[in-house]
């Protein structure tokens, strides 16, 4: 029997985002059918609904918290009445064969809205592979975070740049994404941390997540800024420069001045003793950028891309659920903003003139 649905669509054509009632199908034999709690609002959904669609409509959100309501006959991971997190990677990409199916949702008159996975909607239907199972015992409201955000903040420092205790870390741009890379520095004893900003308020929010200083690039050089607070005179690189920057810098913006400022933000290395930092591109980039390759060859430095965080969501979201309960994450703090589904066209606009301040969720 077909599941009715309430779904935000962005139009094949210009015009504010709009909520369709659908009816889902059953669940196909690898299909997860979940109503939701509530799902995370995130940046990559503006790059979504500004894109040229063609007439194609689409289906958003990739981070949400629900309640399992249905499941294909393959399906064995989770079971109806089960918690879950849908997330936008494949929970254990190494262990599968099979590529997931992306979400087709039947509007009327023929037209079909396509979706990797969509989360703006009060239930969803998903293949699988983008349903990662929770405990009955966290709250289900800000968690829904985990599935983008703090996967991707987090994970970056973790995994793909592999920080390790007492390492030094920039982190460029205070919203969902760098506070999650902040709180996992943290966790890990990187020192110091240094968040970077256009806006005190923001700077001293980060404090909150384990940022041991800010800089405010409005006001501020953030390199020279960072040089000051990390410069060791005792080591030179070749052309006799003291070695100053951050073991890793993080950028969780992904504009031409961020992507070009980690990099000089990193640091520099000291010829035939030790390599460089590592500029780590979190932010997905719209446009490309020019870096300094002489930057790159005199001092060993390593510029690298971090999609997802590089991680797995099966093994790393009970990790980032623990530091939650554990209170090194506090995803209370980094929601910051509420909505309800029919505010969506709401919610999108505050995102686009940087109102909002941590994370904002849509609660169903
Ligand atoms: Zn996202």
């Amino acid at each position: 029997m077909p599941t009715p649905a309430r779904v935000v669509v962005v139009p094949g054509e210009p015009g504010p985002l709009q909520i369709h009632e659908v009816n889902l199908p059953d669940p196909g034999p690898y299909q997860v059918v979940v109503k939701q709690f509530a799902s995370g609002v995130c940046h990559s959904q503006l790059h979504q609904m500004h894109r040229p669609r063609n007439g194609a409509a689409q289906v958003l959100g990739h981070e949400s918290t629900g309640v399992v309501m249905k499941k294909g006959s393959a399906v064995t991971h989770v079971k109806e009445g089960d918690r879950v997190m849908v997330t936008w990677v494949r929970r254990d990409a190494a262990s599968s064969t099979r590529a997931p199916e992306s979400a087709a949702i039947e509007l009327g008159n023929g037209v079909i809205a396509r979706g990797n996975v969509f989360t703006w909607a009060d239930i969803t239907i998903a293949d699988e592979q983008y349903v990662v199972a929770m405990p009955s015992d966290v709250r289900t409201d800000v968690t829904a975070i985990i599935g983008c955000a703090v996967m991707t903040g987090a994970g970056a420092v973790c995994h793909t740049a592999g920080v390790q205790k007492g390492q030094s870390v920039a982190v460029f741009g205070v919203g969902g994404v760098g506070l999650s890379a902040i709180a996992a520095a943290a966790v890990i004893g990187a020192n110091p941390i240094i968040a970077v900003d256009l806006d005190d308020t923001k700077l001293d929010f980060a404090r909150k997540f384990g940022a041991t200083h800010g800089v405010n690039a409005k006001e501020t050089d953030a390199i020279a800024e960072i040089g000051k607070l990390t410069l060791d005179e005792t080591e030179s690189n070749l052309l006799g420069r003291p070695v100053q920057g951050v073991d890793f810098a993080f950028d969780c913006i992904g504009v031409p001045k961020t992507m070009e400022q980690i990099l000089g933000a990193a640091r520099s290395g000291s010829t035939a003793k030790f390599p460089g930092g590592t500029a780590v591109l979190v932010g997905v980039p719209q446009t490309d950028v020019t870096l300094s390759a002489r930057d790159i060859l005199m001092n060993e430095k390593k510029y690298i891309g971090s999609l997802a965080g590089s991680c797995n969501p099966e093994r790393d979201f009970p990790m980032f659920l623990r530091w939650y309960k554990e209170g090194d994450l506090d995803l209370d703090a980094l929601v910051t903003q509420r909505y309800r589904l029919d505010d969506i066209n709401e919610a999108t606009t505050a995102l686009e003139r940087g109102q909002i301040f941590g994370r904002a969720i849509m609660e169903f």
